[in-house]
């Protein structure tokens, strides 16, 4: 791939071309630019599982951090049940199996936060079948609202910080760090930009597009998907949409495992809006911008602590996520609520139960389904979907 291929989004002359360039992209089991880049920069790549792993290390290290969200369902599952249970999630048997086939032989290292068993498992099933690869298990704290959870966890991103420096063969000083953070405090906030966007005016800003966008970032320097974020906002306006009959719905259930991108697309056939999700919610994991002075390691604690996104694999502290779930859906005048869950996924599962019975009590309309990889038809989720639309399309006519 040429530099100037990898620089797509200054090619694309229209919105339709960027966001087909974006959707290919994040299809391709190959990893076409982070290939480029190791081989433009003889750097070194570091692989982050989600849900949130502290990026700004990674590139402070001139290391390139890359999103795994598994397969995506482009490739079958041959080897990896050998070696962790068919009965876990898609994203971590498609991951193995990515490294089996050496799909991820540009990986120097891999993060792996501690957000549940499986991906604990996954951490270790990985040490053992590459042992020539750095594995780090980010270990976060729990107990959010001690003071000795941030002195807990900024010793975590030192040690992170050392592991980097040992990978990368140079230094990291602080300056490198706060550099780091301020080039991902721009990111989020055209993430944002792109969010709100969406939840004020979906029709024009469709949610499956806004994803490809951002799934982009997943596998780019942060500082060009920063330019192709600015290209897609300048080019986004001038497209020219129909209006049609749209339910706005609120998504819940995929802030690790990622749904495929043709049952986004499936409800958005059926008339489901999508004006707030945790979709790859750790590239937007902090809500408010990290300190860009002092001590970095402590700033990134401190945000670990209390400017995060709510997800079940992280403690909200003294915060609710059902009013969290109930504030968002107030915020952006959503009539439903949508909880998709990954199969397997316990974490999703579980908390699905406690978010559905504070919507039901808040009189929120709520439709659920589970997603996989491997899954093919879409046909039952949109004729759910398009039921649950026409319900409330019904609904609001005659109140
Ligand atoms: S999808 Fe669920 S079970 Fe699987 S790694 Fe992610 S949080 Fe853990």
């Amino acid at each position: 791939m040429s530099h100037d291929a990898e620089r797509f989004w200054e090619q694309a002359q229209s919105w339709d071309e960027l966001i087909e360039r974006c959707r290919l992209l994040l299809l391709d089991p190959v990893f076409p630019t982070v290939r480029a880049w190791k081989q433009r920069t003889g750097g070194k790549t570091v692989g982050c599982f989600p849900v949130y792993t502290p990026q700004e290390l990674i590139a402070a290290a001139g290391a390139l951090p890359v999103s795994l969200f598994g397969a995506r369902g482009q490739v079958e599952i041959d080897h990896a049940d050998s070696r962790i249970q068919s009965f876990v999630c898609s994203i971590a048997r498609s991951t193995l199996e990515l490294g089996l086939t050496r799909h991820l032989d540009w990986m120097d290292a891999l993060v792996v936060p501690s957000i549940c068993d499986v991906a604990r498992n996954l951490s270790g099933v990985w040490q053992h079948n590459f042992p020539d690869r750095l594995v780090f298990y980010l270990h976060l704290p729990q107990n959010v609202e001690s003071a000795a959870a941030g002195v807990y966890y900024r010793g975590e991103l030192e040690r992170l910080r050392q592991g980097l420096i040992e990978l990368a063969g140079r230094p990291i000083p602080d300056e490198a760090v706060r550099e780091a953070i301020r080039l991902y405090n721009g990111n989020r906030a055209l993430l944002s930009r792109l969010c709100e966007l969406r939840a004020t005016r979906p029709e024009q800003w469709p949610a499956s597009h806004v994803y490809a966008l951002a799934a982009a970032g997943n596998v780019l320097p942060r500082d060009e998907h920063t330019q192709l974020l600015e290209r897609a906002l300048a080019l986004g306006e001038a497209v020219s949409r129909p209006k049609r009959d749209w339910v706005r719905v609120v998504l819940r259930g995929a802030f690790c495992e990622q749904p495929p991108l043709e049952l986004l697309e499936a409800l958005e056939e059926a008339g489901c809006a999508v004006v707030d999700d945790d979709l790859q919610i750790g590239a937007r994991f902090f809500l408010t911008p990290v300190a860009e002075d002092g001590d970095p390691l402590a700033a990134l604690a401190d945000a670990y602590r209390f400017q995060t996104a709510l997800t079940p694999v992280n403690n909200p502290g003294r915060r609710s996520r059902a009013d969290d779930l109930l504030r968002r859906c107030r915020e952006t005048a959503a009539q439903g609520v949508l909880f998709a869950s990954p199969k397997f996924c316990e974490p999703a599962l579980y908390d699905a139960v406690l978010l559905k019975r504070a919507a039901e009590r808040a009189g929120l309309p709520i439709l659920e389904f589970e997603y996989e990889e491997k899954m093919t038809v879409f046909e039952t989720v949109r004729l759910q979907a398009e039921t649950f639309v026409e319900s409330l399309l019904f609904f609001s006519e005659v109140t």
